[in-house]
């Protein structure tokens, strides 16, 4: 026989906190704290595999599970002393789903269960209080009508008020017993009109009603798309917890109350929470009457007036410090909790973990480490590396009003609020003079990073997760919303429309890119601030951690930042980026258009100096460091001029005739500039380019040797190979340039000249490019465009799509994927080491930042991961827990 219902409370329980799965969080956390001896009214929890059991058996239950109930709600009976149904000792019930996983909002609570127009007179009777007796059935009325009959509630709200207006009464507490007694009739006339039947009397039926409506809410709109958006599997299913009801509306020594064990916004160990005198649980939470503080140190605080808890009933209040103290104990975490007091009696009504800030969940963490109740290890475990975004970046005020005018892709997260600008030399102009513009583009190329760089935020309305305004803004810790599809720009108009209302440059807007939403006017925001515990955490989980970390950099300011958030190196040097200045951009252009081989070196003299200069500051700030120099791999269309003003000054500069140009630049158009003549496929044509810039690398790392003996640990990498020849004939052309710049420096330098694994072929034939190739990183951006055959820019139009469908669990270009991918990376890597045994591995597409796909990389055995500097201390984090899941594996 399959036990279905458990049952707990009296000091005892047939379940515990470990059986989660079977009793939901709610169901076996009830149990614990009855074994644990804490007031619990008694009560039972019908599990999670009733829920499957019902949807597997066409919405029937097992047949067993009324005989299990019954016997269950005797138990009850008999420790309660009351009688289910019974008109002189009525024994009233709370029912209440609870999965396990939260669920918030998916189903509400059915209280007071059990009432009907007998019992409630015994109700009245025996506490020789008729108010409440009625007040408790007009509550149950509604809620009941609510989630089992689905009912609006307004017009229940309607008669409540029609009645206190006719009494002259303001609040709810100035109705008396004959008012509630109205209210309750004029109810169950409105649920009978309504349902042409009367409200049910029976209680046997009130009780498989609400058992009913638990489970049939699993299968609800509204809890699919919840569970779609958590990742939260349907056959989990949920359980529904019955237990007997205490009363916080006995009177003004009765109570109830929700507190944290601990601050949930800062952390602080300070017990935290709120509590109504002569009510019923969710008078709290609807904001009917305005709650009081639990202790009298927040009600000073706060400057409240009312009785703090801890004044008006001050021996419960001490019961109820030393239950939540050993609860904290026991769980070893901060505990959010229910409680109810009867008539000076406490009851615990739930405890659970509690949710809290990303600031909090650090300070508790470590604090806890302090106080003796959990390890480095657990705290380490315990934060969600994503969450530490909130403390990287300003966010939202999050009790703000938002008026959101569309949604897009959570690209560069953070929030930023300024003026619409629609071109990146104002965004420059005005920002330099002082105001906080937001820029909004189609889509942004190199020539908008100055743009990019003065504006607050960015946002585009083309363009993928790893599009150039993605990446760029990223790299630049600047919150971006990209691919916003549903807004139209009018560059010429300069305003955009979105739902038919029209935003004209100058006009506010806010864009928070940490969940992709577009908000018009400033919503306000909250800066950023790094406290010592995040230092403290870090420490842990380095000294943890296998996979090292390193970010992807090119300027001075994201170097600086990257050592600052702990990389150990630099896993991605972009050279093209390096190029986006406006002096650069010209003689780039110069060098991509010239027509000849004497044109392209004019050019690549004016940008030898530069690219030199730029690697010694780099190699200064990194010195000691590895770090990985990528060759141009400028996708074509980037960097060619637009519109006659940019035609003419490229003309200028070059010497050729616009005539000439136009045409040039009409020669190297491509149809697919992804995959066209970018990486590694420009150095073969051009070889002249990576000499420029291998000798701009290696005189760079001479200077910064010369200057104190000590230069970074250099690795030459090749973009976009596809094959060993690529990279035989471009190492050829390093190792020359490196010879010579030996011998004229007279002394050697170590480096490595690697490559990126960013196609497929280049996965698969690993073990011949090993041959050449001293290290493989993982381009996985390129590697899942072009696995996928999915463009990284243009996605955005029906990944959406994808998603919903679930052909997809998570955007592809965000979190790798593993099976597919993924697989590459692993047939690279076991290639790549049989043919150079210890080859040093690594991943720079943006998947480096992602903590699942970390998890996965460390799984492969990568060497390190490399990511934006604002992403260092999330995959420090995510690395160490992936190994501690190792350890645990293993244990
Ligand atoms: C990649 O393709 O993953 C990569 C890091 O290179 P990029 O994004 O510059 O193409
Ligand atoms: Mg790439």
């Amino acid at each position: 026989m399959t036990k279905w219902v458990y049952t707990f409370g009296d000091g005892k329980a047939e379940g515990g906190a470990a059986m989660r799965v079977l009793l939901g969080g709610k169901g076996a956390n009830l149990a614990e704290m009855s074994n644990l001896g804490l007031p619990v009214p008694p009560g039972f929890t019908i599990t999670t595999e009733v829920c499957t059991a019902y949807y597997e058996g066409g919405r029937h239950y097992p047949g067993d599970l009324a005989d299990q109930v019954d016997t269950a709600l005797r138990a009850i009976e008999g420790t309660a002393g009351r009688k289910f149904g019974d008109a002189k000792a009525p024994l009233l019930v709370s029912v209440r789903s609870g999965g396990r996983a939260s669920m918030p909002g998916m189903m509400d609570t059915v209280l007071n269960l059990g009432l009907n127009d007998e019992t409630v007179e015994g109700l009245a009777a025996e506490s020789g209080n008729p108010r409440f007796a009625y007040d408790s059935y007009r509550r149950f009325i509604q809620m009941y009508s609510d989630v089992v009959l689905d009912l609006e509630h307004h017009p229940f709200e309607e008669i409540l008020d029609q009645r206190k207006d006719d009494q002259g009464a303001v609040l709810d507490t100035d109705l008396g017993a004959e008012d509630w007694k109205e209210v309750a009739r004029a109810f169950k006339a409105y649920v009978e009109k309504e349902m042409g039947e009367p409200f049910p009397q029976d209680v046997r039926d009130q009780l498989w009603f609400a058992i009913g409506a638990v489970y049939g809410s699993w299968m609800n709109q509204r809890a699919v798309t919840y569970r779609r958006l958590h990742n939260i599997p349907a056959d989990w299913g949920t359980a529904v917890n019955i237990q007997a009801m205490v009363f916080g509306n006995m009177g003004e020594g009765s109570a109830t109350g929700v507190a944290f064990t601990r601050d949930p916004s800062t952390g602080e160990r300070e017990f935290y929470g709120e509590y109504l005198m002569n009510a019923q649980g969710e008078d709290v939470v609807a904001g009917i009457r305005t709650p009081l503080h639990l202790t009298v140190a927040a009600k000073s605080r706060n400057g409240s007036d009312g009785l703090a808890m801890e004044e008006a009933m001050p021996e419960v209040f001490g019961e109820l410090q030393r239950v939540y103290k050993s609860l904290e104990s026991h769980y070893r975490d901060m505990q959010d909790i229910e409680f109810t007091v009867q008539e000076g009696k406490l009851w615990m009504l739930q405890t659970r973990s509690g949710k809290r800030s990303a600031k909090a969940a650090l300070k508790i963490a470590v604090n806890m480490v302090e106080e003796g109740l959990i390890d480095e290890a657990e705290a380490v475990r315990r934060i969600d590396p994503n969450s530490l975004d909130q403390l990287l970046h300003p966010t939202l005020d999050p009790d703000a009003q938002r008026d959101i005018l569309t949604r897009g892709l959570p690209a560069s997260p953070g929030a930023a609020s300024g003026k619409v600008v629609f071109n990146s030399d104002e965004a420059e102009r005005r920002a330099a003079a002082g105001e906080k513009v937001l820029l909004v583009r189609i889509e942004t190329s190199p020539e908008d990073i100055h743009g990019m760089h003065a504006a607050t935020g960015i946002l585009t309305t083309r363009g993928g997760m790893t599009s150039h305004a993605a990446v760029v803004a990223r790299g630049m810790g600047r919150p971006c919303v990209s691919g916003a599809g549903s807004i139209r720009v009018d560059y010429k108009a300069e305003q955009f429309s979105v739902g038919g209302r029209v935003i004209k440059k100058g006009d506010v807007i806010t864009i928070d890119g940490t969940k992709g939403e577009v908000m018009f006017g400033e919503v306000p925001s909250i800066q950023p601030e790094l406290p010592g515990d995040f230092v403290t955490l870090m420490a842990w989980a380095d000294k943890i951690r296998r996979l090292k970390v390193r970010a992807n950099a090119e300027t001075p300011i994201d170097a600086h930042t990257a050592r600052e958030f702990g990389a150990e190196g630099i896993g991605l040097c972009r050279t093209e980026h390096m190029f986006f200045d406006a002096d650069r951009i010209l003689a780039v252009r110069e060098m991509i258009l010239a027509d000849d081989t004497a044109g392209r070196r004019a050019a690549l003299v004016k940008l030898l100096p530069m690219q030199r200069q730029d690697f010694v500051q780099l190699f200064k700030i990194m010195r000691g460091l590895p770090v990985t120099v990528r060759l141009l791999d400028p996708p074509l269309h980037e960097f060619l001029p637009h519109g006659d003003a940019e035609i003419a000054e490229v003309a200028k500069a070059s010497g050729m005739s616009e005539k000439k140009l136009r045409s040039r630049v009409a020669t190297l158009y491509e149809v697919n500039p992804m995959l066209g003549h970018r990486g590694c496929r420009l150095g073969i044509s051009y070889p002249e380019i990576y000499q420029m810039q291998a000798r701009a690398i290696f005189e760079a790392a001479h200077e910064v040797a010369a200057e104190s003996d000590s230069t970074v640990e250099l690795e030459v990498m090749i973009p976009l190979a596809a094959t060993k020849r690529e990279i035989d004939i471009l190492k050829g052309h390093i190792d020359a340039v490196a010879a010579e710049v030996a011998q004229e420096r007279g002394r050697t330098l170590p480096y490595l000249v690697g490559t990126m694994i960013e196609l497929p072929r280049a996965a698969l034939k690993a073990d011949e490019i090993a041959e050449t190739a001293e290290f493989f990183s993982f381009g996985t951006n390129d590697l899942t465009q072009t696995a996928l055959g999915i463009s990284r820019d243009d996605s955005g139009s029906f990944l959406e799509d994808y998603l919903r469908a679930e052909i997809f669990a998570v955007d592809p270009f965000v979190s790798i994927d593993v099976g597919g991918v993924g697989e590459l990376v692993e047939i690279a890597c076991e290639r790549g080491r049989k043919a150079r045994p210890g080859i040093k591995l690594g991943i720079c597409g943006e998947h480096g930042g992602d903590p699942d796909s970390i998890r996965f990389f460390h799984q492969v055995g990568l060497d390190y991961v490399s990511c934006s500097p604002y992403r260092v201390p999330i995959a420090r984090l995510a690395a160490a827990q992936a190994a501690l899941e190792e350890r645990e594996k293993d244990a």
